[in-house]
């Protein structure tokens, strides 16, 4: 019992990044007095590739920076965020289910966390701790990256959770002319709604919103969009066979079609818009490696090394 704890632990600490860490500490004798802490605080955390990515950039820049996962979930929060300010950690990432949680412990919100009433960066500058939301950001620069803009578009995005709502908020300040948001009328439907009303209220571009169960209004949609956006998590997990758009021909060729999963690669709706011919189609491995590059500049003031980050990631 007692070797299978051990086993338990050191799978833990592996998944934590400790062998990053280690790797620091033995190689490249990183860790001292002066290294500066960075968090990520949510539950359960442990199969994070945040770690992964911010200690394999900590080190490829030199810098005296080292990031851990902690489990903590919404009960521990303002302990967590306690921590932040008494070991004058630089910040951390916060993710679910602390991300609306831990507004009130907070000091000030950049607009970003402001429209979308969300924080997944906390920046702690001098003890006054800041909450930036940057998924909406890693998904602009993802498609930055591979020569789109939104500037001027109308992008079509399904889902206002987590994912949606950032995509939706920055694609609307940074100048789409029109979002236009699908959602199943579930517990996320008034968010969705919400998201109309921010978006048409506290910026240039006109949102509008429809009922997944609308197939005509999802088709036309599609047709007129040049960006499509699936933020369900439709096509991972148990839904992996599953894709929301299943017929090739509501396509067009030179759309963007964009997944914001990463595991699997390749989801069913990804290989449905190939199959229709769909020149731009991504899954979420860029945009989840570029919010981790705007939160790595808020906290570094540096550039994340992304094509190094990535080599590590695949
Ligand atoms: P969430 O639970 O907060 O929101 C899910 C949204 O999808 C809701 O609007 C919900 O109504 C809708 N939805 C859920 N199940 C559905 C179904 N069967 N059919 C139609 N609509 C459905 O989740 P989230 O945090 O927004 O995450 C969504 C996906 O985005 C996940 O796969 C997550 O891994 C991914 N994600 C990727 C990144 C990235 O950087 N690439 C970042 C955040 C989330």
């Amino acid at each position: 019992m007692r070797n299978l704890n051990i086993i338990n632990q050191l799978d833990d600490y592996r998944l934590a990044g400790f062998f990053v860490l280690e790797r620091n500490l033995f190689m490249n004798n990183f860790i001292d007095g002066h290294t500066i802490l960075i968090g990520l605080m949510a539950y359960p955390i442990r199969h994070s590739m945040s770690p992964t990515m911010h200690n394999a950039a900590f080190q490829k820049l030199n810098l005296n920076f080292v990031y851990l996962a902690f489990d903590v979930d919404a009960e521990h929060l303002s302990d967590g965020v306690k921590a932040i300010r008494t070991l004058e950690m630089r910040g951390s990432n916060v993710s679910m289910p602390n991300k609306q949680k831990i507004i009130p412990y907070l000091d000030k919100l950049d607009i970003t966390s402001e429209l979308n009433q969300a924080v997944n960066t906390v920046v702690n500058d001098n003890g006054v701790l800041t909450g930036y939301t940057t998924d909406g950001i890693g998904f602009i620069n993802d498609l930055k990256s591979k020569g789109h803009t939104v500037s001027d578009k109308t992008i079509l995005v399904a889902g206002a959770g987590g994912a949606g709502t950032p995509i939706a908020i920055q694609s609307a300040l940074d100048g789409a002319s029109k979002v236009i948001i699908v959602n199943q009328h579930d517990q996320h439907w008034d968010n969705a709604k919400r998201n109309v009303e921010i978006i048409n209220q506290k910026t240039n571009s006109h949102a509008e919103l429809f009922d997944l169960s609308d197939t005509e209004k999802f088709k036309r949609s599609l047709q007129v969009c040049d960006i499509y956006c699936d933020a369900t998590g439709v096509g991972m997990g148990k839904l992996s066979d599953v894709s929301l758009v299943n017929n090739p021909a509501w396509f067009k060729k030179d759309m963007v079609v964009f997944d914001t999963v990463y595991a699997p690669r390749e989801t069913k709706l990804m290989k449905i818009a190939k199959q229709a011919g769909v020149k731009h189609v991504y899954n979420g491995l860029g945009m989840m490696i570029e919010q981790g590059a705007a939160a790595f500049k808020l906290w570094t003031g540096q550039d994340m090394p992304i094509d190094f980050v990535k080599q590590q990631l695949l």
